[in-house]
């Protein structure tokens, strides 16, 4: 993972600083595979966040943002992402010796399938690096997908193809495009079995290392690395089953994280839990990067189709039944939702789901207030205890 994950910044480090290739900056569940099909290197800055949360420098970078007038009650992914920029401070640097900055954009391009605050995040950008804007505007809250709104998303892809020409120099390539898409599609297929490996009783890995192996999937899918990688990372989870190496020593209970990861208390939660018996086996979030509509045969409606189909964009309706099958799926006996103070989009606890699952799954449920990186949102003793409460309701 350590080598995947430098090969990967070093190549784009280099890319900035020399002008060898092209660098496309992409949202998390954006136009990955059209970017590299231009021959774009792809930069994620949702992955710096997340890396700023986990580093907690989040936590001194944030306030530079909201300064700058990006209120503290919006993505504080963004509002860490921009404050780092301002105070001219990256965590690669500590990762990765020798890369003093993220490297810079020569396009930006968005998807506002996640939400609107991608957007203004690029736009931030943009006008810092004077390079273009570019985006997908996809409908949010969808039940059925319909034709009409795949239509609408290839066509919104297909044109970006001729504004990418323009920046990257290069012409539009179909087949290029089909085998960053296969390959991107062949990522999500052995991503979804490394998860699917967490439905074993007991399970080999949990949500926390999930949230750290979920990396290659994120920033190199659409590329061979990222292949060979789970390749490797699911014969050796299969071995593990096999050898009776479980996440949790004597795991007792199972259940399902639904919201954004807590960045800064990864290792602290995933103590706490191990320390309760119980493994998160499952997650909304981690299987957000599972892309199993792509189709290299019809590549821009396929990747339409799967970047709306995607939890994310969809409505309480079909969230619920995404749910409901996970729980069965993974033997999950309780969910936890984490009401992320600055992402209401990844936060499903506010409109009386829990309340819906708990009657129809006849499964307990508990609500926990934190945030994905600004840690003040987070009451962690309130947690702990709800949380401590929740288990000895599952025990009993
Ligand atoms: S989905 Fe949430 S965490 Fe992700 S970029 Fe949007 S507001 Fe931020």
């Amino acid at each position: 993972m350590k080598k995947v994950m430098a090969d990967y910044f070093y190549e784009l480090d280099e890319a900035a600083r020399t002008g060898s290739r092209k660098i496309a900056w992409c949202t998390s569940v954006g136009p990955a595979e059209l970017l590299r099909a231009m021959g774009f290197l792809v930069y994620f800055p949702e992955n710096h966040g997340a890396m700023l949360g986990a580093t907690r420098m989040a936590q001194d970078c944030i306030p530079l943002a909201n300064a700058a007038g990006y209120s503290p009650e919006i993505c504080s992914y963004l509002t860490s992402d921009v404050g780092a920029c301002i105070k001219g401070e990256t965590p690669l640097s500590r990762a990765y010796p020798g890369i003093e900055r993220p490297p810079r954009p020569d396009v930006l391009v968005y998807n506002t399938n996640q939400c609107r605050d991608v957007q203004d995040w690029f736009a931030w950008y943009a006008d810092k690096f004077k390079v273009p804007l570019l985006g997908v505007c996809t409908p949010r809250g969808v039940n059925e997908v319909t034709s009409a709104h795949i239509d609408s998303v290839a066509a919104q892809f297909i044109a970006l193809a001729p504004k990418l020409e323009e920046i990257s120099g290069s012409k539009f390539d179909l087949d290029k495009l089909k085998e960053a898409v296969s390959l991107s599609l062949e990522c999500s297929r052995l991503w979804r079995k490394v998860l699917e490996t967490a439905g074993n009783v007991p399970s080999p890995l949990t949500f926390f290392d999930a949230t750290i192996q979920m990396g290659p999937a994120v920033v190199l899918r659409g590329t061979k690395p990222a292949v060979d990688y789970y390749k490797t990372f699911l014969a050796e989870l299969q071995t593990r089953i096999k050898d009776g190496v479980w996440a949790i020593e004597g795991e007792r209970h199972r259940l399902y994280w639904d919201g954004m990861p807590i960045w800064g208390k990864l290792r602290d939660l995933s103590g706490f839990f191990a320390g309760l018996k119980t493994c998160v086996a499952a997650s909304t979030y981690c299987n957000s990067w599972i892309f199993e509509d792509l189709d290299p045969a019809d590549p821009f409606k396929s990747m339409a189709m799967a970047y709306t189909r995607l939890f994310i964009v969809r409505s309480d309706e079909k969230k619920e039944e995404y749910i409901r099958d996970m729980v069965r799926k993974f033997g999950i006996d309780g969910i936890l939702f984490h009401d992320s103070k600055t992402c209401p989009n990844n936060t499903n606890s506010r409109y009386g789901m829990p309340e819906r699952l708990q009657k129809t799954l006849d499964i307990g449920t508990v609500t926990i207030f934190g945030d994905l990186n600004d840690l003040r949102c987070y009451s962690e003793e309130q947690s702990k205890t709800k949380i401590e409460a929740f288990i000895e309701q599952l025990e009993n």
